[in-house]
């Protein structure tokens, strides 16, 4: 590996960079868990989680990574046996189903190309054809970070309601948080799956799961056994700011401090800057003559932008040129998508100008690693920014 100079730009759909002010916030002494400090702390955060989840009810906190929060979402609402509706998004849908296969759940998987989100109208027709009510949730991934396809909730919990079932509603937004509107309350999501290294702008090492009062009914009943994820256990403590076991003092801090950034700025302001940047993205990606490999327009993802490179053209050896050449990391196609895709990440603090230099970097990289496309994708998204100035935009 060569020495690479100046800034790294970190360009992957999450982990994304953390704010310098986030990380200021952490440069602390670590505090008694226990203790009236870490109590204001320990409140402020739990409450400040129901702002960005948009819920009024209890959002718990573990020390984890996503996955985990998946795995608590699972033990806690669920028993061995359930039959549950899942969608083919991309790949992490399709990790979430091998998880819920390991737990002896019943998955029926709704199948898709990984071009499109999950399709309201299938998950309609699916809850229709179950009289007996046997599916016990549904569960989407929002943001399919695989793919950039965001799947639509609001659409999703529509259609459910349509059928009158009463299945759970477990929605993943681990990369979607803070980045793309989500509305856990007002579209009656059950529980709500997150993390910290994406739209949180936090390292790796939160996980979070917010919960309805359906799913937390569901969780005095329910069969599976857990212990650490248990939700009853750590609710106790929440109610006083305190958790049941050592927290993630540190990451507490950051997390304090990147929730009043994201209300600072308005979380429709976030939300309206990522779509900026990710029509932008988009712009750029047409005028090189690419595909982005979303497919349905109402489902582009504001968090990041997978493209497809021309068959035959090797898109981890583009990505390995970018960051010789330009220090700069890209997403690795996942999965089946593996060496066909590339993966611009544009979420978290990302504004305009890193945006541009990180287009530059791929232009750049696109001649230097001999990919065939037209010259011009800079240009296009600037004009692209230039056109939505931010005040008056509308989305998409
Ligand atoms: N779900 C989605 C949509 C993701 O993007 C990821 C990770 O990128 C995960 C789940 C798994 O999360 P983690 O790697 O934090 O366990």
């Amino acid at each position: 590996m060569t020495e690479r100079h100046g800034q790294h730009f970190l360009q992957i759909p999450g982990p994304s960079p953390v704010p310098e002010r986030v990380l200021r916030a952490m440069n602390k002494q670590v505090i008694d868990h226990r203790g009236p400090e870490f109590q204001l702390l320990g409140e402020e955060v739990l409450a400040g989680c129901k702002s960005v989840f948009k819920t009024s009810g209890p959002v718990v906190i573990y020390p984890s990574s996503g996955t985990g929060a998946w795995e608590a979402a699972i033990v806690n609402t669920l028993s061995p046996g359930d039959k549950v509706l899942m969608a083919e998004t991309g790949h992490f849908s399709t990790l979430w189903r091998q998880m819920a296969a390991k737990w002896g759940l019943d998955a029926d998987f709704m199948p898709g190309d990984w071009r499109r989100g999950a399709d309201p109208v299938a998950i309609e027709a699916k809850l229709a054809e179950d009289r007996s009510h046997a599916i016990k949730a549904v569960m989407v991934v929002h943001n399919e970070t695989s793919t950039g396809v965001t799947s639509r909730i609001g659409e999703i919990r529509t259609a459910i309601d349509r059928t009158g079932h009463p299945a759970l509603l477990l929605v993943d937004t681990i990369s979607s948080l803070g980045s793309v509107d989500y509305r856990h309350d007002e579209w009656g999501v059950d529980v709500t799956i997150s993390c910290s290294q994406k739209g949180l702008m936090l390292p790796p090492g939160l996980g979070f799961t917010a919960i309805s009062d359906k799913a937390l009914a569901a969780s005095k009943t329910n069969k599976f056994p857990r212990s650490y994820w248990d939700w009853q256990e750590m609710l106790k403590p929440n109610a006083a700011g305190f958790f049941p076991y050592t927290p993630a003092t540190t990451l507490l801090y950051g997390l304090r401090e990147a929730i009043a950034m994201l209300l600072e700025e308005g979380l429709d302001q976030v939300f309206e800057r990522h779509h900026r940047l990710a029509a932008a993205t988009r712009a750029a990606v047409r005028a090189w003559g690419l595909e982005v490999l979303c497919e349905e327009p109402s489902e582009y993802s504001p968090v990041l932008t997978a493209v497809l490179t021309p068959p035959g053209h090797d898109a981890d050896h583009f990505r390995n040129v970018v960051l010789e050449k330009y220090n700069m990391s890209l997403g690795t196609g996942l999965n089946k998508l593996a060496g066909k895709v590339f993966r611009i990440g544009h979420l978290g603090q990302c504004n305009e100008l890193v945006l541009m230099a990180a287009l530059s970097g791929v232009e750049m990289g696109l001649s230097a690693a001999g990919i065939p496309h037209r010259a011009g994708g800079v240009m296009a998204a600037m004009a692209e920014l230039e056109s939505r100035d931010g005040t008056n935009a509308s989305p998409l």
